[in-house]
Order: structure tokens, then sequence, then C-alpha cells
């Protein structure tokens, strides 16, 4: 196609070359950047070619993988059924930007769940977590053994968190984790889904 039609604004891209890398070019988003790793002997064209290319997979497969708020008021309702009985009612459940140190929050007065949007693109195992998380609040306040209690029915409780704990701790030391490659075919949709059983 010659003519090009109206795209939304182009993300900030850094291109990282490994000469370790040889047949696979990899995409992933770190902070506002996108980062596109490719092997070394590459030539320019060809970079601005995958670069191009693995954008555009990722955004499409990140949209694949953000539930919009209805989505995921469905979503915490079968969870709610599922793991708590069906006795966790939220009245909104909804996602938020200005949650940056928080995953999730519940405000059980009104019955009223956020979970931030840096959620968005993890794993649904991940955000499942969150959601049991928050809905168990509606059941039990503290993080007390009754509330765990309720979280624990939900099976990967446990390696959600230590997945949710290794974010954290990789976003702090800025550690610079390489995720699994993805060969050019397979495209972007890569990252921490393989990892479930
Ligand atoms: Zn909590």
């Amino acid at each position: 196609m010659a003519t090009a039609t109206p795209k939304p604004p182009t993300p900030q891209v850094e291109v990282r070359r490994s000469r370790k890398r040889r047949r696979t070019v990899a995409a992933y988003r770190e902070d506002d950047k996108v980062i596109v790793m490719i092997p070394a002997r590459l030539s320019v064209a060809e970079e601005r070619e995958w670069v191009a290319t693995m954008v555009e997979r990722l955004e499409k497969s990140e949209k694949r993988r953000r539930p919009s708020d209805a989505g995921l008021q469905r979503r915490a309702t079968e969870l709610s059924e599922r793991y708590l009985d069906g006795r966790a009612r939220p009245r909104t459940v909804r996602w938020v930007d200005n949650q940056n140190s928080r995953w999730g929050s519940c405000t059980p007065s009104d019955k009223s769940i956020r979970l931030s949007r840096r959620l968005q693109g993890m794993p649904a195992w991940v955000i499942d977590y969150v959601l049991v998380h928050e809905l168990a609040h509606l059941l039990e306040v503290g993080h007390t053994p009754v509330f765990w209690q309720w979280v624990d029915r939900y099976p990967k409780a446990e390696r959600a968190k230590g997945f949710l704990e290794g974010v954290a701790a990789a976003s702090q030391l800025d550690i610079d984790a390489e995720p699994p490659d993805c060969s050019a075919e397979g495209a972007a949709a890569m990252a921490a889904d393989d990892v479930v059983d």
C-alpha cells in the first residue's frame, strides 16, 4: 500500500543489535519505549522494516491482551463465582492509570475495584490473581489469615505473587532481563504466557 492511512502515533523505539542473536527478532515494551532486538548483521533497510513489523505485531498482541473495563467486570464476576462462592460482588471494576506503587486497590465501602494499567499485557492468570485478591478484600478488609484462605483458593496465587514480585524487582533494579525470543514468524505474542503450564 503506497498511500498512508492515518495511524496512531508511533511509539519511541530503541533498537538493540546483538551479535549473539542470529535469526530472531524480538520486541517488548520497557517504560514508554518499545525495544526491538535484532541480529547485529541486519542492514539499515532491514532494520527499518523489522521495526515497523514488530511494533505493529506488538500493538496487535497487546490489544488482544487488554480487556476493557466491561471485560474486567465480567471476569471479576466469573472469578468470584468460581473461587469466592460468588460472595464478592463489586459494584465497579476498572483500569486506572494513576496507580504506580500498587497493582490493584479496593474500596470496600463503595465496592469499587481498580487495577493498575501496568498489568495490561501481563499473563491473564496474573491479572486474575490481582482481581481475586481485590475481590477477597470485599470479604475481608485486612491481610488476615482468613483473607489469604480466600485468595489461596485461586490455584495460581503463589505463582502470580512471585511473578509480580519479580516484575517489581526487575523494574527497580533496572535489570535488563532479556525476554524469551520470538521467531520472526512467531511474532510478538511472546512473553510470559508461554510459562503457563
Ligand atoms: Zn491486599
